[in-house]
């Protein structure tokens, strides 16, 4: 056991409990996309005093880029003395809407028994600030190491991460010739190793109507009705065939181990009013319903028989009603990605976790897809995971926290990760 480096993460209690606070009162809200430059230069000038090369990338032309919302990235790259693999730490700085029910301030990263409470604490300011105070440990107790570490903050993983970790993957820093390994340190639990995700297939249904008086609703055609239609057949056939559909992917919460499909969002007929339009409607047969699903699905599945499972709901309900017609049309896919149990990151890490916490860790999947999907798919580096401080459950509710003697173990472990990874020669620590 490398003491020595333990010491040192535990000597940084203070430093990464005032890093923490520090990301938390940046108020990186996304949508829609607050603040990205103010906590890349924080970020920047923090890993310049240990020696990181600075990379601001800015992802011009990615979905939400403007002049008044740039979507900035930070790279930060330290060599090592000799050749050898890169560890990156790739963490997203973007946070989710507030919500209602918070009796703490969201952002005033208060530290109350132990926990620092605020939106982001948990996903994932926590695991960025343990994997800064992991990196600056390792620095200051191994002044000669081999190949580099990198730790990047990137924008919009919660809204797919196409302004971050994929425009940087497609810019080539996730290359296999330019990092080995990749940890990703999202609120997974510090004994738990995340190997990858479920696949997302998001589509929205329209049915069309006609519109009429709706007083005389027979003179038009109710577009809202024929989604109930498109409803009732997704219960009576659909639903209970997704509970069938079971996975040898660890994913966790185990309900999340079987294919799911949410209805998202439903409209049909006039726009709601905004808030505070005191006017009644009018009367409408509505010409148009909208429907959006999200749909989670396999390893053991194909993305053509998931939408084929959705056509044929359509296509039977159609052959039930004369009149019904409607679009569909794909808004995201993402295939499910599961890094192998003998990867290398993967080996180092429940190591790590095994001289840290004294026991092996757990393997898990994630029910959500996060940035490992770019890094896998563009990136092409399929040794990857994710890994860090936080209670999943935790993240995006209201007094979200994450806990310092959490963040300090998870920081424990990245560093002997480190070491194992970039210290080929075994040194001796203590
Ligand atoms: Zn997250």
């Amino acid at each position: 056991m490398p003491d020595k480096l333990i010491a040192e993460i535990e000597n940084r209690r203070d430093a990464l409990i005032a890093l923490t606070q520090d990301l938390v009162r940046i108020p990186t809200l996304n949508p829609p996309g607050d603040n990205y430059l103010e906590i890349c230069e924080y970020l920047a000038n923090r890993l310049k005093k240990s020696g990181f090369q600075i990379e601001m990338v800015r992802a011009h032309g990615a979905p939400g880029d403007s002049d008044t919302y740039p979507r900035w990235n930070v790279v930060a790259r330290r060599e090592g003395n000799s050749l050898g693999e890169c560890v990156h730490f790739n963490s997203h700085i973007d946070v989710v809407e507030v919500g209602r029910g918070w009796t703490t301030d969201p952002f005033g990263g208060a530290l109350i028994d132990g926990k620092i409470y605020g939106r982001g604490t948990c996903d994932m300011k926590g695991g960025l600030a343990a994997s800064i105070i992991a990196a600056e440990a390792f620095l200051a107790v191994t002044p000669t190491f081999s190949g580099a570490i990198e730790i990047s903050g990137t924008a919009d993983e919660e809204s797919g991460g196409f302004g971050g970790v994929a425009y940087l993957a497609e810019k080539g820093f996730f290359s296999p010739s330019r990092v080995q390994h990749v940890i990703i340190p999202e609120p997974l639990n510090k004994d738990q190793i995340c190997l990858g995700h479920r696949g997302v297939w998001w589509a929205e249904i329209e049915t069309h109507g006609e519109i009429a008086h709706g007083s005389m609703p027979f003179l038009g055609d109710c577009a809202v009705r024929h989604m109930g239609a498109v409803m009732h057949e997704m219960e009576r056939s659909l639903f209970p065939a997704l509970a069938q559909k079971r996975t040898e992917m660890p994913v966790v919460p185990e309900g999340a181990r079987q294919s799911t499909m949410n209805i998202n969002s439903i409209h049909g007929g006039e726009p709601v009013q905004p808030e505070g339009y005191t006017g009644l409607p009018s009367p409408c047969v509505p010409d148009s319903c909208k429907m959006v699903i999200d749909r989670r699905f396999l390893i053991e599945e194909n993305i053509d028989d998931v939408q084929q499972e959705i056509h044929q709901v359509l296509q039977t309900v159609q052959s039930q009603r004369p009149d019904f017609r409607y679009d569909i049309r794909e808004i995201q896919r993402v295939l499910p990605t599961m890094t192998d149990k003998s990867a290398p990151v993967v080996q180092t890490v429940a190591q790590a976790i095994g001289q840290v916490l004294g026991r092996d860790p757990r393997y898990v999947v994630s029910p959500g897809t996060y940035d490992q999907k770019h890094i896998d798919r563009i990136g092409r580096l399929s040794n990857c995971i994710a890994y860090g401080p936080g209670i999943l459950d935790l993240a995006h509710k209201p007094d979200e926290y994450v806990a310092v003697d959490d963040m300090i173990d998870s920081a424990k472990v990245m560093a002997l990760a480190l070491h194992q990874l970039l210290c080929p020669t075994a040194q001796t620590l203590d």
